[in-house]
């Protein structure tokens, strides 16, 4: 009995949400919770947190239109 129980929790198939722990279902995209984006489970049954690609492109673009900046400035 306890044997099956222990196997059972191990098995468990949901994952956690990384920034408010909710548990969700591995296919979960979306916390049910906190509307953030999971990625896959990870280790310690935890989603991972998908990349932010918009603050990627954010980032990158001011970087871009601060060098054009200082160019113009300088030359
Ligand atoms: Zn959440």
């Amino acid at each position: 009995m306890a044997q099956e129980i222990k196997t059972q929790l191990q098995t468990d198939p949901t994952k956690r949400c990384p920034y408010c722990f909710t548990p969700l279902k591995l296919t979960a995209e979306n916390c049910i919770e906190c509307r953030s984006k999971v990625g896959p489970v990870g280790k310690l049954g935890l989603a991972k947190k998908p990349p932010n690609y918009k603050a990627y492109a954010a980032a990158i673009l001011w970087a871009t239109v601060l060098a054009i900046y200082i160019w113009k400035i300088f030359f």
